[in-house]
């Protein structure tokens, strides 16, 4: 009964895995039995004859490839890995389409078929899509010109005496042949320069990992390079360190496997429970976890092809009771569960590779040949499958080590790009991105602090909350972006927040970044968090000072582990170093920009300003009008009443101006008691109300001093763009003749340039 159903599982598995052969084989036969005869079969034989020993070789070669330098091992194989696709069942697939457009020609007519050229078309493809395109190409370009030469020659074909049409179809091949080889060649040329490309790539990145970080702080050009993600450098040191644990566990059980003369040797693996349990759900115990395997070599051809086993059969009583097992005298009924067919299995041992109480693994041995396990050999299985926990155990190290270096790269290059910011601006977006480049978050916020008032102030959110990120749905990408907007700019008392308490200790809060408690305040009592399960709150220490802090919230639980907590915490004193030089340069920028007495726009903001200006309006074609205005006879204020009291009217007389002008309008200290203004989108009648305005404003005021009060007037120049002149020194010109106007007449009083004589 075994012995039937494996012969017949057998069969079934060469057929599907013969079935090109086998149809190339059966049209053979029915050719040969002269099943095509009445429709002018002439070179047919030939062609199928010359694939058939092509593909007989090929297999062939594959085969022995195959089995040929690990016949020592017994045809012991590695399973579970994928196999590469061999060139034999590339040669089948030419064949077998080689086999379908023959009996399509053959069945439209033969040489003369419309569908002949098909033939080209199918060299044409056979070349490009095989792998050893030459040999390939070779045959079947051989093929096609024998079958053309021999079809004439032996008469067969319907050609006697009609070499133009045979001319006709050696010339199609030959402009198919020269055609792909142009093709290929580019395309080799290509792909080798694609090639050249990524090892030169890779090169540079195993240079680099290699260096001092000291080193790589100092030698790449670090702001053109774009800070990675955190997630995708993990995967990428992931995958070199799960292609590592391969080859080791592979050695292993392979070693295993020879040393104890072993029909089957795997390494399964209890197949992990990624999804994250929410809090409160139970562990559902009845479920009994999927086997994966991990790495197997094996002499059975009965193994099943997927990696995944659906139920662990015999091993469930380990995964219950983790202890070795050995069982004897099978006789192939109660096999292992990676086997999918009838296997004599005769012996089975199965230690579970634990990690404290939990089972992660089995390593299955098992023989066929009725030798039970000895207490030694199951003391071997037990070492080995130690020693497999180990390597996996090196490479999670190794792994962490690799991550330490990328953080500190990382990190270097965050307070390199923090240096070099200038503006807050700058200094918010670098620090959103160097926090996001060490650590997850879904909320960033960075507070001030005023410690006379008390007062807190929000003056940058990010939300770094996005849809493709892990189980993060619409609804919660909503959440977290209207929490953003909602703390956009607030402004909050101190209190027991952590936002206070992080200021007041001058630590960190949490402590240990969890938020388990999401009735604890963060900022004010009024902003729930309630989808954070992690938050961490770091202060900007400068010096004696903390100017405020940075706040990181995420949605993943233990977002903020002790090595991550440590590495913001540095970068958070670079925010806050970055942060007070960002502060000095704006107010140095201002300094520069504005006047010291009236902190009015100084004279060279003012050309600044106004050439803007100017350059907008030409392009937009929009007007603007420029009022230039001098105190009158100030000389005798400053006598009179002495310097500091012309000062203080000079101050008051720009914040009347400022007072009056909207925001788009610009308001200068022109120099001494002159001041200019410009107001954009404002015709010369417009302007020449505004500033009569002005000048009533003015001499309404009253000013005292020590020695009585008094008032002062202001003659006014209005000149309008276009209409007065194009170029704005041109502009400034007529307004100064206007207000000289003013002046010669009476003064106290405003004149446009169009009504200058
Ligand atoms: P006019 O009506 O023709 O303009 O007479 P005026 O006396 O105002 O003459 P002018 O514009 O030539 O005088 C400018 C005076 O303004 C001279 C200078 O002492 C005074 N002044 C310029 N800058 C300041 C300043 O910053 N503070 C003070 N207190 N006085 C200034
Ligand atoms: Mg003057
Ligand atoms: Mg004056």
């Amino acid at each position: 009964m075994t012995v039937l159903a494996r012969t017949f599982f057998r069969a079934r598995r060469q057929a599907i895995e013969w079935w090109g052969l086998i149809v190339v084989v059966a049209f053979a036969y029915l050719m040969a039995m002269g099943q095509f005869s009445a429709t002018r079969l002439w070179s047919g034989e030939l062609l199928v004859l010359t694939g058939l020993a092509v593909y007989a070789a090929t297999l062939g070669r594959a085969v022995m490839r195959e089995l040929g330098p690990v016949a020592g091992e017994g045809g012991r194989r590695r399973a579970g890995a994928t196999l590469s696709v061999d060139a034999a069942h590339e040669i089948e697939l030419g064949l077998l389409l080689v086999t379908g457009v023959y009996i399509l020609i053959v069945a439209t007519g033969g040489l003369g078929s419309f569908l002949y050229p098909l033939v080209y078309a199918l060299v044409s493809f056979l070349l490009i899509v095989n792998k050893q395109r030459w040999i390939a190409g070779i045959w079947l370009a051989a093929t096609c010109v024998l079958e053309i030469l021999v079809g004439y020659a032996s008469g067969r074909a319907g050609l006697e005496g009609h070499w133009g049409i045979v001319a006709m179809h050696l010339t199609y091949l030959l402009f198919f042949a020269a055609g792909n080889l142009l093709v290929l060649t580019s395309l080799a040329r290509r792909l080798r320069g694609q090639h050249a490309e990524s090892v030169s790539a890779e090169l540079a990145r195993v240079r680099q990992e290699a260096r001092d970080f000291r080193l790589i702080a100092s030698q790449l050009p670090l702001a053109s390079r774009a800070v990675r993600s955190r997630e995708e450098e993990e995967l990428r040191m992931g995958q070199g360190a799960v292609q590592a644990i391969h080859e080791q566990l592979f050695f292993t059980i392979d070693l295993l496997s020879v040393s104890l003369e072993l029909h089957t040797a795997a390494l399964l693996w209890v197949e992990a429970d990624d999804e994250e349990r929410k809090p409160g759900e139970r562990v559902d115990s009845r479920k009994t976890p999927r086997l994966v395997i991990k790495e197997m070599a094996t002499a059975s051809e009965m193994v099943i092809d997927t990696p995944t086993i659906e139920s662990p059969g015999v091993l469930a009583a380990v995964l219950r009771d983790p202890k070795p097992l050995r069982l004897k005298s099978l006789g192939g009924r109660r096999l292992p569960p990676y086997y999918q067919g009838p296997e004599p299995v005769t012996d089975l041992c199965a230690v579970p590779l634990t990690d404290g109480k939990v089972v992660r693994g089995f390593l299955c041995a098992d023989r066929i040949d009725n030798r039970p396990f000895s207490d030694l050999e199951q003391e071997a299985l037990i070492k080995a499958g130690s020693q497999c926990l180990r390597i996996i155990e090196q490479e999670r190290a190794f792994a962490a080590v690799e991550r330490g270096k990328y953080e500190q790269e990382q990190f270097y290059r965050a307070s390199e790009l923090l240096n070099q910011a200038l503006t807050l601006e700058d200094v918010y977006a670098k620090t959103f991105a160097a926090l996001g480049a060490m650590a997850p978050y879904e909320l960033a916020v960075i507070t001030r602090h005023d410690a006379g008032a008390g007062v807190h102030e929000v003056i940058a959110v990010r939300c770094n909350a996005q849809l493709d990120q892990q189980g993060l749905s619409e609804r919660e990408l909503e959440h977290w972006r209207a929490l953003a907007s909602s703390l956009e700019a607030k402004r909050f008392r101190d209190g027991v927040a952590l936002v206070s308490m992080a200021i007041k200790n001058r630590h960190h809060m949490p402590a240990n970044g969890e938020y388990a408690d999401t009735s604890v305040a963060v900022f004010d009592p009024g902003t729930k968090l309630d989808k954070a399960r992690s938050v961490l709150v770091l202060p900007l220490v400068r010096g004696e000072q903390v100017l405020g802090t940075v706040t990181l919230v995420s949605s993943r639980a233990k977002a903020y582990p002790p090595a991550a907590r440590e590495m913001l915490r540095v970068i958070s004193h670079q925010v806050g170093v970055s942060l007070q030089n960002a502060r000095m340069y704006e107010s140095m920028e201002e300094r520069a920009t504005t006047d010291g007495l009236t902190g009015l726009t100084n004279h060279r903001a003012f050309q600044e300003r106004l050439e803007h200006l100017h350059a907008l309006a030409e392009r937009t074609g929009q007007k603007f009008s420029i009022i230039l205005t001098d105190i009158d006879h100030f000389k005798s204020v400053n006598d009179t009443y002495g310097h500091p009291v012309g000062d203080a009217v000079l101050k008051r007389v720009a914040a009347i101006f400022t007072q009056h002008a909207r925001k788009v309008d610009i308001v200068a200290r022109y120099g001494g008691e002159e001041f200019v203004l410009v107001l954009p989108d404002t015709d010369g009648e417009g302007a020449a109300v505004f500033a009569n305005r002005l000048r009533e404003e003015i001499a309404a005021q009253s000013i005292t001093s020590d020695n009585g009060s008094f008032s002062i007037t202001l003659s006014l120049g209005v000149a309008e763009f276009p209409g007065d002149g194009l170029d704005r020194h041109e502009l400034i010109e007529k307004a100064d003749q206007a207000l000289y106007y003013c002046k010669e007449h009476g003064r106290n009083r405003v004149t446009r340039v169009r009504d200058l004589p």
